[in-house]
């Protein structure tokens, strides 16, 4: 298991020589103590992103789309190995863990296509004087920040495109996830990525050591994904050098079920949209607004396969809900849930946290939720499902947009024209139209409102690590 630093193609302790524990949440103890990077590491790592930067924005496409293919199967071989580290270091089942490895290793996948689909345009300018002859350049230095619930994919999502389009990266994981993103740059290293191209920065002092980066005009890209109150922070940095953002960042999906929906694919995709990584995702269903009709029916239903689910560590085969990254994440679940009971919800299963040791919460399935409870204002990021009920369409879409985010939306109905019209008035990057899972690396993966700007994944995500030069041209 790495627990240094890594840059500039070497395993390296902090300059001053702090170290931190990364914790199993199954139970609390420690797992790891790992390297805690400061502002002098960063600027180092800055420096090897630098000097490789160069060489790398030169490397034949075709090159560097082979160093992510080869990264794509080597993380294909070991997805076992993958997929048990993310479990103990953030608890998630381990059947959510295999799934995240495929995920993120499809996004080398992915950008190693991409990587020879950098194209540029000719036109003859309407004056007929000159020709606008447009080309792509990698953006140049790149700070990466990710969030703990998706520690592999996160990353990937990132560094793939990143590394196709010619940039170098210095990698920021979440403090209480550094340990997989470490692993994915041993896997980068063997694929073949050249020194310096990545670095990787675990940091207990992530505020102090992203900005000093931001204040390093090298770096021409910030790419972050966690929460909104954190990417304002980002945004703002940025702007003092003017660095090219892209932002992924909270969510507050609402699932809405008409009248009309098949029920049992509704439950299907519900049990997905919510339970997904133990409902740690930007994209789970957060608010689910269910017609009047099969309001009932559809609670009933949703309780019962949430109480059957089987809670335990992340790392037992038979578990089906692991434990929250963190107390702070169990805590504030537990007082979302607390303030729609004492609101006058009424718990259809779930409701009480168990005792300790580790950060459990159980599978929680609330119905009588009061329109303005802070549980359909907030994200969750739990195992927890509010129902609100409602009439109509527009009674739908204006629920589903009383949110200040825009990141995803579920609609379920059997009339098509109802759930195309519905998907095109809800205010969101993405609509799960009668699907309960969006995720997809060839997909335009991101938010509208404060759920972020940019995209990540498909073409687009190729994108937001390029530039384009526009040259005119006699000939
Ligand atoms: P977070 O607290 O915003 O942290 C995200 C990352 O930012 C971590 O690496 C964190 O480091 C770092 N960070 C914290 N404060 C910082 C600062 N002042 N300056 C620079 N970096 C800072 O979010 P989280 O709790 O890890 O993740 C959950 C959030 O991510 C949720 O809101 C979720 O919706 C969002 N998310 C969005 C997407 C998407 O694609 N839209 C995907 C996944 C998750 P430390 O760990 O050291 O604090």
């Amino acid at each position: 298991m790495e627990t240094e630093l890594f840059i500039g193609g070497k395993w390296v302790p902090a300059s001053s020589a702090r170290r931190f524990d990364v914790l199993d949440p199954a139970t609390g103890d420690v797992l790891a103590s790992v390297a805690d990077g400061g502002e002098a590491d960063a600027i180092a790592a800055v420096d090897a992103a630098a000097a490789a930067g160069p060489g790398w924005a030169s490397t034949p496409p075709r090159v560097r789309g082979e160093v992510l293919r080869k990264a794509f199967e080597l993380m294909t071989e070991r997805a076992a190995e993958l997929a048990r580290l993310i479990s103990l270091e953030n608890g998630k089942a381990l059947v959510d863990a295999k799934g995240e490895v495929t995920y993120a290793a499809e996004f080398f996948r992915w950008f190693a296509e991409e990587a020879v689909r950098i194209d540029g345009n000719v036109a003859t300018a309407p004056s007929g004087a000159n020709r606008i002859l447009v080309t792509r350049q990698p953006v140049g230095v790149c700070v990466l920040v990710t969030p703990w619930n998706f520690p592999a994919a996160m990353a990937t999502r990132k560094i793939g495109p990143a590394l196709a389009a010619g940039c170098t990266v210095v990698l920021k994981p979440a403090s209480d996830t550094p340990l997989t993103a470490l692993a994915m740059a041993a896997i980068l290293t063997e694929a073949g990525v050249p020194e310096g191209v990545v670095n990787v920065l675990p940091s207990r002092s992530s505020g102090k050591v992203v900005s000093a980066m931001l204040r390093d005009a090298r770096v021409r890209k910030v790419s972050f994904t966690g929460s909104t109150e954190v990417g304002r922070i980002l945004l703002a940095q940025a702007a003092e050098n003017v660095v090219n953002t892209s932002m992924e960042l909270g969510g507050n999906a609402p699932f809405v079920v008409f009248a009309d929906a098949d029920l049992d694919a509704a439950i299907e995709g519900a049990m997905i949209a919510k339970m997904r990584n133990g409902g740690e995702a930007c994209t789970a269903a957060n608010r689910f607004f269910v017609e009047a009709g099969v309001a009932d029916e559809f609670s009933r239903r949703l309780a019962q396969r949430m109480s059957a689910l089987v809670v335990g560590p992340g790392t037992d085969e038979k578990t089906q809900v692991g434990p929250l990254v963190n107390e702070d994440t169990v805590a504030k679940v537990d007082s979302l849930v607390q303030g729609a009971l004492a609101a006058g919800a009424s718990a259809v299963t779930g409701g009480t946290r168990p005792d300790g040791p580790g950060f459990y919460y159980p599978p929680t399935v609330l119905t009588g939720v009061a329109p303005d409870a802070a549980i359909l204002r907030e994200e969750i990021f739990g195992p927890v499902a509010p129902i609100v009920t409602f009439t109509g369409d527009d009674e739908a879409v204006r629920l589903a947009n009383d949110t200040e985010f825009g990141l995803v939306a579920y609609v379920y109905t059997k009339d098509l024209a109802r759930g195309l019209r519905v998907s095109e008035a809800i205010e969101a990057g993405m609509v799960g139209l009668n699907r309960g899972l969006v995720s997809d690396p060839a997909a335009p993966f991101g938010g509208v409102k404060q759920s972020g700007i940019g995209r990540e994944g498909g073409h687009e995500g190729l994108l937001e690590y390029l530039e384009s030069k526009y040259i005119a041209v006699n000939w």
